[in-house]
């Protein structure tokens, strides 16, 4: 139904081609057709015309023949003797029988003697008077022969004069040219034609203005070819004429069957274009429509091709066709390989493992376990600042190739940074997933190497196990994530599977960290003061402040519990900020003996703007560099110890004053103490906690205080919650303290307060 629409509607190519071929050859056809039959009608017309001419011309001849022939009878006669003898004694028996004799040897009714007198002898039929006048003038003026009108009828007469030996009259023979004649002779033409002898007065206007010329005249529809030309007249005021009449539409009917050949031959011409006309247009259009349909094929995303049949342009467009087929598959598939896999390594992407892993959850079988690995690489961020990222991009590439080596038939996939994933699929049992796991630390073990750097790696691992700890991807993906979080802080090298509760610690974290952000706007957060007490001086030097956050349902949250995670989010670089201004703004109030230290997480250590945030929070609050005290931890002289440096020097120049603190633990080592002048170290809480039990402790606080002493640098012990903590710790060269012992951290409000009471207590102490 389609297909007949748009054939009407010529959408179809072929059908336009045919059409188009076919109209131009019908109307080529058409106009040969129609100048054949112009032409077959002109030559038949000219033709007829001839004829026409022959014919009239033939007519006078005949009637001239017939006019010799009666005039030589005729003149015979008259001269005769006995005739003119009995034309002359009036000898009427002897003169109608001779005109007798000569009417039959001409075969004409009319032979008579017109005597000079006006009468007639002989004659039988009834002449006029003005007919004999006429007649009479024409003798007179010499004529002989020639048409005249006997009783009405043109009749062709001869005249003989009779000379007896005088002239005694004329002679005369007359034929009539009546119908009868007329159609006798027409007779003897050999087209069919009617001949008239009439009146020029009486002839159709068209015809007079054409004598001795053929016109062709329109007579109820009939095509009638005339001819008219004079006769000879014989009377007077008489012109008699010949009208020549044939039907040329009749004489035409003759050529009617060339015509119809010619007809049917074009029809039959047309009909033969036309189907050739649809099977040029056919055969032009189907590898077209072949190439149309391939190419719908394609924009729907299926591979075809199309066969090539020719060399001709079609057959080339179609070669072309194919090539573009193979460079768009060709390309599909870099462009899928670039989509799903990781330009560096070459290994697929998240996006290619989490759809393979798609797959290996529907395929596995009830006893089968799927197991996600999720690979953070441990401290790879120092190998990038360290060592720059060319090389940490050749570590990667390095683990990668490892990794491919060791687990060949697993999927391996880099996820981004140093994170990596495995698919282990087709296990039935924990122990074969952990095998995996164990293997995959172990081949951490050898060092890696890149362009002449040697690098310790190692890896953290949290694996997923469908379907026990899962069993859609997203999930799976998760789970392997919070277990690698878990590895993570568990301490590094390490994996760990992924446990239920991890997924609620999980969501606690997240509520956290949308709580802080609510915090941050809405200002629950309050700094509470620690003081830092010198026993030897028995005076306050200043105080720490830590902040507290006023949890709307949770009441007062320790740092403990979200500083962590306020530096993984970065949220700490606000709350810092804000930390700093607070404190210095309160600590401006104090008496101008009093410091305050603030703690710096390494988060906010490390950002740009800090700097310039302490010179703000200085200017603003007036508090001099001086009194300012930065605690920063150990694990900054970790990574980036230039840039680390560099950072504390300038801090240095401001004037303010950095104290090291929780010295002891962590990565704890003496030589910290050479890179940096520290104004002020502070021993861990450890330390103090274990000082009467253990004589280690007391032996490293001792060689603390001392090398700190010799470097110039102030000691605080941390923790200090019993007086013989501080008795010891004297013993030991720190006497410095900070502790319960004292005080708790009050908030701002009991500062003061606590300014007396200390110095009271220590006085009282001192006293005691
Ligand atoms: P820190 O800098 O080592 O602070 C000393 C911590 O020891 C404080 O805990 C303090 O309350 C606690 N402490 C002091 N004396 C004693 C004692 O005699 N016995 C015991 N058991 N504990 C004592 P707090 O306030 O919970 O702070 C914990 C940690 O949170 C701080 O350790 C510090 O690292 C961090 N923190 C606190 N406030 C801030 C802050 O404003 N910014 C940053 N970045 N970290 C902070
Ligand atoms: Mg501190
Ligand atoms: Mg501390």
């Amino acid at each position: 139904m389609q297909k007949i629409r748009r054939f009407l509607r010529f959408d179809s190519l072929s059908v336009r081609i045919a059409a188009l071929y076919s109209a131009l050859f019908a109307l080529t056809f058409g106009a040969l057709v129609a100048v054949a039959m112009g032409g077959i009608e002109r030559y038949a017309s000219g033709q007829i015309s001839d004829e026409m001419t022959a014919n009239s011309n033939a007519f006078k001849k005949i009637l001239e023949l017939e006019s010799k022939r009666m005039a030589t009878a005729t003149d015979i006669l008259a001269a005769d003797f006995g005739f003119r003898e009995a034309v002359a004694l009036g000898d009427e028996p002897t003169l109608a029988s001779a005109l007798v004799s000569l009417r039959n040897r001409l075969d004409v009714p009319n032979a008579f003697i017109m005597t000079l007198d006006g009468g007639t002898i002989g004659l039988e039929q009834k002449i006029q008077d003005a007919e004999s006048d006429s007649i009479w003038n024409a003798l007179d003026e010499g004529a002989r022969n020639g048409l005249v009108k006997i009783g009405g009828e043109y009749h062709g007469i001869v005249a003989a004069p009779i000379e007896a030996p005088d002239l005694f009259g004329w002679l005369v023979v007359g034929k009539p040219l009546n119908k009868a004649e007329m159609q006798g002779l027409s007779e003897l033409a050999p087209i069919s034609l009617t001949a008239k002898v009439i009146d020029e007065p009486i002839l159709p206007s068209p015809l007079v203005a054409k004598t001795g010329e053929q016109i062709e005249l329109l007579e109820n529809g009939e095509r009638i070819l005339y001819r008219v030309s004079t006769l000879p007249s014989l009377g007077t005021n008489q012109k008699p004429t010949l009208l020549l009449r044939h039907s040329l539409s009749e004489a035409l009917l003759a050529y009617r069957p060339i015509s119809w050949i010619l007809s049917i031959l074009a029809l039959v011409g047309l009909g033969i274009i036309i189907s050739a006309g649809w099977a040029l247009a056919k055969g032009i259009t189907r590898p077209i429509a072949r190439l149309e349909q391939a190419a719908r094929q394609i924009s729907a995303g299926e591979r075809t091709k199309v066969r090539v049949n020719s060399k001709d342009e079609i057959g080339r467009l179609a070669e072309s066709f194919n090539d573009m087929v193979d460079a768009i598959v060709e390309r599909e598939g870099e462009i899928s390989h670039i989509a799903l896999h990781d330009a560096l390594t070459g290994l697929p992407n998240r996006k290619y493992y989490r759809d393979q892993l798609d797959i290996a959850l529907k395929r596995a079988g009830e006893d089968e376990l799927v197991a996600v690995f999720y690979l953070d690489l441990d401290n790879f961020k120092s190998v990038n600042d360290t060592l720059g990222h060319p090389v940490g991009d050749g570590l990667l590439k390095q683990v990668s190739s490892r990794m491919e080596g060791l687990l060949d038939g697993h999927l391996i996939a880099r996820l981004g940074g140093d994170e990596f994933a495995v698919l282990v699929d087709g296990v039935d049992s924990v122990d074969a997933i952990t095998k995996i796991a164990e293997s995959l630390e172990k081949s951490f073990a050898d060092r890696f190497e890149f362009d002449g750097h040697i690098m310790p790696t190692t890896t953290s691992i949290g694996i997923a196990v469908a379907p026990h700890d899962g069993t859609e991807s997203d999930i799976l993906m998760k789970n392997a994530d919070l277990a690698l979080y878990r590895a993570k802080h568990e301490g590094k090298g390490q994996y760990h599977y992924f446990e239920q509760e991890m997924d609620e610690l999980a969501r606690k974290r997240r509520e956290t960290e949308i709580d802080l952000k609510l915090a941050i706007e809405h200002g629950q957060f309050e700094l509470y003061y620690q003081p830092l007490f010198n026993t030897e001086e028995q005076k306050i030097n200043g105080f720490e402040a830590l902040i507290r956050w006023n949890h709307p349902t949770r009441g007062l949250v320790s740092p403990l519990d979200f500083i962590p995670l306020a530096e993984e989010t970065g949220l700490i670089v606000q709350i810092g900020e804000w930390v700093i201004k607070e404190a210095c703004h309160q600590a401006a109030t104090w008496p101008e003996q009093i410091r305050v230290a603030i703690n710096i997480s390494p988060v906010q250590f490390r950002t740009k703007g800090l700097q310039s945030v302490l010179i703000q929070a200085l200017t603003q609050s007036g508090l001099s560099p001086q009194r300012l005290e930065l605690e920063i931890t150990e694990s900054l002289l970790i990574d980036n110890v230039a840039e680390t440096l560099q950072a504390l020097h300038s801090l240095r120049e401001m004037g303010v004053r950095v104290a090291l603190d929780d010295f002891g633990t962590g990565y704890s080592s003496l030589s910290y103490l050479r890179s940096f002048p520290f104004d002020k170290i502070k021993i861990d809480r450890s330390f103090v906690d274990d000082i009467m039990s253990d004589k280690g402790s007391a032996a490293i606080i001792q060689a603390i205080t001392g090398l700190a002493a010799a470097l110039g640098m102030e000691t605080i012990a941390e923790g200090v919650e019993l007086e013989e903590q501080v008795e010891m710790l004297l013993k030991n060269g720190c006497n410095n303290i900070q502790g319960f012992l004292l005080s708790r951290p009050v908030p701002m409000a009991e500062v003061d307060a606590l300014i007396t009471a200390l110095s009271g207590k220590c006085r009282n102490r001192k006293v005691a």
